[in-house]
């Protein structure tokens, strides 16, 4: 049960990738967290739950990645799909601190596989959550929970 007439220095609306990454830095830093997930337990996440892999530049191959994906490529591609309609800005700011989450999201509890084959030829591009995004948002909201996060369940 969470006692919401404690005061929180932070209050997370949702309960998904984004939501779960930012409560968690944020008790890290030692602010006092609230998340209030509008979905019941066992429909937790958003479509965070529903993804497979996430795609990150980076500069070698690692245990589970063929090869180096860099920043200026990650760019090149950002560019095809989006027809140039990208605040280059923000992109390149979003593909830069990428790089950093390969690591801090194992950290958080996150484990890899290695990609998918078949249809699918993204080995060197994107990262493929062991157990898919279900198993991914269940080590996010463990380690959320082991470090004191409060999360409040059918929020309104
Ligand atoms: C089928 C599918 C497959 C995908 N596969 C991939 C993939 O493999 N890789 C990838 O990078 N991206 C993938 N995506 C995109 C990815 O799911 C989203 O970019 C990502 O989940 C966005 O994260 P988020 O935390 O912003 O939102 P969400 O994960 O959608 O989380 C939103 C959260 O907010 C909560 N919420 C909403 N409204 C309220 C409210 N009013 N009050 C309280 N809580 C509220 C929801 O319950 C949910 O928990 C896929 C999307 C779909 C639909």
């Amino acid at each position: 049960m969470v006692d919401l007439t404690r005061r929180f220095d932070v209050l997370v609306i949702g309960g998904g990738n984004a939501a779960l990454c930012a409560a968690i830095s944020a008790r890290r830093a030692g602010a006092s967290v609230l998340v209030l997930e509008g979905a019941p337990k066992f429909y937790r996440g958003g479509n965070t739950r529903h993804t497979r892999n996430m795609r990150c530049a980076h500069d070698a191959a690692t245990e589970i990645l063929t090869g180096p994906y860099t920043e200026e490529e990650f760019w090149k591609d950002l560019l095809l799909v989006t027809g140039g309609q990208t605040n280059e800005e923000l992109a390149r700011f979003m593909i830069h601190e990428s790089k950093d989450i390969l690591n801090w999201i194992v950290e958080q509890g996150v484990r890899w596989q290695p990609s998918l084959g078949g249809t699918l030829s993204l080995g060197r591009t994107n990262s493929f959550f062991l157990g898919g995004g279900r198993a991914m948002l269940n080590a996010l909201y463990r380690t959320a929970e082991e470090l004191g996060v409060d999360i409040l369940y059918d929020a309104r």
